[in-house]
């Protein structure tokens, strides 16, 4: 593993640990699991210990969700529209589950991606520095 030449740490490779968030693993060994029940990340990994209760996905993953969701759902919706005539009823009955079903799918997809990169990129508390925990410090106090 290198370190990075600017902040002198070890480089957390940026993709692979999207990929193992996506996977809905531990960003760091892709083993253990990210989430202890559907969208509540578990505070270490079981597997090697790091801590994953820093993440701050917050808003992130729903953002996300609904746009690739939208687009997926209204470019069926137009494509029926223009090529068939069906009734009204038919699309509450397959494109409403539809959208549900992808949402509750894409959500810890998109929550395991974002906390995976804020693990490789050192945000919030995935910095193990020393000034990191000083600056905490100061503004608590
Ligand atoms: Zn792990």
């Amino acid at each position: 593993m290198g370190f990075s030449d600017i902040t002198q740490r070890p480089v957390r490779p940026l993709w692979p640990a999207m990929l193992n968030g996506m996977k809905c693993r531990c960003p760091a060994c892709g083993e253990g699991k990210l989430f202890g029940k559907y969208l509540k990340v578990t505070d270490a990994c079981a597997h090697c210990g790091t801590e994953l209760h820093h993440q701050r996905a917050d808003d992130a993953p729903p953002y996300i969700v609904i746009t690739i969701v939208g687009h997926v759902a209204v470019a069926i919706l137009v494509h029926l529209e223009m090529t068939h005539a069906l009734h009204p009823a038919i699309y509450l009955a397959t494109l409403v589950p539809l959208i549900i079903l992808m949402s509750l799918w894409l959500l810890p997809v998109t929550k395991g991606a974002i906390v995976g990169m804020q693990w490789a990129q050192y945000m919030h508390g995935f910095d193990p520095s020393p000034i990191f925990d000083e600056i905490e410090h100061d503004e608590r106090a």
